[in-house]
């Protein structure tokens, strides 16, 4: 396997310049940001002692955005203007939003656009402007507490997260004045937090249940090293829900039409957080919510509310198992990251499925910013030689669509990343000119069932013969996950590419369907895609043929064989379209073929009569 070169050659350090670097969780509920100093890696407090920054924002009209606590303690006043969780729409349309089910809980500007605004008293922000907000805030702390400017910073994503959310994370912190290293997987920070790769070769799971996400990574340890094996999750399930589903057993038990006003439900919900985080240390707690009688919540009445939640997560992880092929016995280790994982039953159904004491040591909110900030200071180069080493992989397959509406894949679901991959395709007709790249995400053999990222089109091909134009297509996808895909006519050098950042994101059900659908639609796929390969090859043969035609059929056939000709190609055509099996064609094929063997040997004999006539002609020239 090929090796990666993180900190670049020449780029290490005398011990006395220390650049300052930081590692940023930027979460849905919190953030955080870390950095090594004398060689440890910690989280840094603001002027309260707080590690944890609330990823709230609040916009008071002509002042400037207030970030953290003392926003989020403007919810309950000032909803409107407190936006909380734009993690959650971070990199996605509007559309998206719309259709998704999960609790947004801001309005937008426009509903049907492509960058959805959100409706502040600073007037519409979009979710890249009100993360680079949270960023900014983070960035303060760190150069007041560090004492300089920042160099470089490593911000954690989701290993979901897919090229768009990535992409407009990348853009949150340009916009914040971050120069980012690089986008780290979280559940990938983790096991660098937990020095892991210092421990023998091993599989470690790390589970981690946030405030709004969920991520299963199976990495492999071997000699230092780290490989993503696979991933799973869900980037829509967490400790939010539980939140939700308290304050629905609440309201059920209260007044049902609280739902319909906007600060008591917030305080509702806030009354069920605390409940909920009281109960990891408590049998049971009680509810206030002004206005209304007290409730009583036990452990065992919560328990029985996040159960499906506790189990969905548990199926995921079962299923990350089986995409990196291994069995629950080949796991040595497993790692709990998210403020969620404090939750009692979440932390008894993980150690009870993977049978293992999962690794709990480290504050589980902390635990991503802390791997961050190890990989930054690798990455500004304070500690040289080291040479820790991080894969991902891509959760769906990578491809471009190929005559007869067929999907060529060039990069397969769980290869490990970076990658670059190139195949050769060749142009369909004589003197064809462009050609159109369409690339596809996803598991299934027909376009129609697969996910279209984008399109482009190489033009100003030499008219050559069908065949022989060379076109190499290459994806390249970096270690960010961003994918970018060139196609170049070999011969010639015309090349065209796109860099691929879809409108929208994927989420983990979405990604869950498509991989269920192709192993449920496998069988009649490879049917319809053999029947659309011969398709292709009956419309080869007839274009062939036509075109042949056209040249000399006149000249070298009599009419009657003319006739003949044509009607076995109209045969074809006919068959082409209405037959549902591929022998139907092939044997209309074979037709075509015999009545035109002699046509193609007068054919042959033509040519190579003019080639030799050809160089005659040039030899008497000389
Ligand atoms: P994110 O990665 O989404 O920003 P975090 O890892 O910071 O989220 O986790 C935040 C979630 O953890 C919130 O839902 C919060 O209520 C929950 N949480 C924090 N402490 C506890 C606790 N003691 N018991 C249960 N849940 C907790
Ligand atoms: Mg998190």
């Amino acid at each position: 396997m090929a090796l990666l070169q993180i900190s670049e050659p020449g780029m290490s350090t005398a011990p006395h310049e220390h650049r300052l670097a930081v590692g940023i969780d930027l979460g849905t509920t919190n953030s955080l940001v870390a950095s090594v100093r004398s060689g440890v890696a910690e989280t840094l407090d603001d002027d309260n002692g707080q590690a944890l920054l609330p990823s709230v924002v609040y916009y008071a009209q002509g002042e400037l955005p207030e970030v953290g606590v003392t926003a989020l303690e403007k919810s309950s006043k000032d909803p409107l203007n407190t936006i909380a969780s734009i993690k959650r729409v971070l990199g996605r349309s509007a559309e998206d939003i719309q259709s998704a089910n999960d609790y947004i809980p801001f309005q937008f500007e426009n509903k049907i656009d492509s960058v959805p605004r959100v409706k502040t008293a600073h007037g519409p922000r979009t979710a890249v402007e009100i993360s680079a907000d949270i960023l900014i805030a983070l960035k303060d702390r760190a150069e007041k507490t560090l004492g300089g400017e920042l160099i470089g910073a490593v911000i954690t994503v989701p290993a979901y997260f897919d090229d768009s959310q990535r992409q407009a994370t990348k853009d949150a912190a340009t916009l914040a004045g971050l120069n980012i290293y690089r986008l780290l997987n979280e559940p990938t920070a983790a096991a660098i937090a937990y020095g892991l790769d210092q421990s023998a070769e091993g599989v470690i799971a790390v589970y981690d249940l946030g405030g709004g996400t969920f991520d299963v990574s199976i990495l492999r340890l071997r000699k230092g090293v780290f490989e993503v094996m696979a991933t799973g999750g869900d980037s829509a399930l967490g400790g939010d829900d539980f939140d939700h589903a308290i304050a629905n057993w609440a309201i059920e038990k209260l007044d049902s039409t609280i739902r319909e006003d906007d600060i008591t439900m917030r305080r509702v919900l806030s009354a069920a957080r605390q409940a909920k985080e009281a109960l990891t240390n408590q049998s049971a707690v009680v509810i206030n919510v002004e206005g209304y009688a007290s409730l009583e919540l036990t452990q065992e009445d919560f328990e029985w509310l996040i159960e499906a939640y506790v189990k969905k997560t548990i199926m995921a992880c079962r299923r990350a198992l089986r995409d990196a092929d291994i069995e629950k016995d080949d796991v040595s280790e497993v790692v709990m990251v998210g403020g969620s994982t404090r939750v009692p039953l979440v932390r008894k159904q993980v150690e009870k499925f993977f049978d293992k004491m999962p690794h709990t040591d480290i504050n589980p909110d902390r635990v991503v910013a802390i791997g961050a900030a190890i990989q930054a200071g690798i990455l500004a180069g304070n500690k040289p030689g080291d040479e820790m080493l991080l894969l991902d992989v891509i959760p769906l397959s990578l491809g471009i669509e190929t005559m007869g509406g067929l999907v060529e894949k060039i990069v397969n679901r769980n290869t490990t990343i970076p990658v670059a991959r190139a195949q050769e395709f060749t142009t369909y007709k004589d003197g064809q000119t462009a050609m159109r790249v369409h690339v596809l995400q996803g598991e299934r053999e027909l376009v129609s069932d697969c996910r279209s990222l984008a399109m482009f089109d190489l033009t100003g091909l030499p008219p050559l013969v069908a065949g022989a134009a060379k076109i190499k297509v290459t994806f390249q996808i970096d270690a960010d996950g961003l994918l970018s895909v060139s196609a170049q006519e070999v011969n010639t050098g015309v090349s065209a590419s796109i860099e691929v950042k879809p409108s929208y994101g994927l989420t983990d059900a979405e990604i869950e369907n498509m991989l269920k659908a192709s192993m449920d639609h496998a069988q009649e796929d490879m049917v319809a895609r053999g029947l659309r390969e011969e398709q292709v090859e009956a419309d080869r043969v007839v274009e062939a043929l036509n075109s042949a035609l056209v040249k000399d059929g006149e000249a070298l056939l009599s009419s009657k064989e003319l006739e003949s000709i044509m009607n076995m190609r109209d045969a074809l055509i006919e068959v082409r379209n209405s037959a549902d099996n591929v022998d139907q064609i092939k044997q209309a094929i074979k037709n075509v073929e015999t009545v035109s063997e002699e046509y193609v040997a007068r054919r042959m004999n033509n040519s190579v009569r003019s080639m030799m006539q050809g160089r005659k002609l040039e030899e008497f020239e000389q």
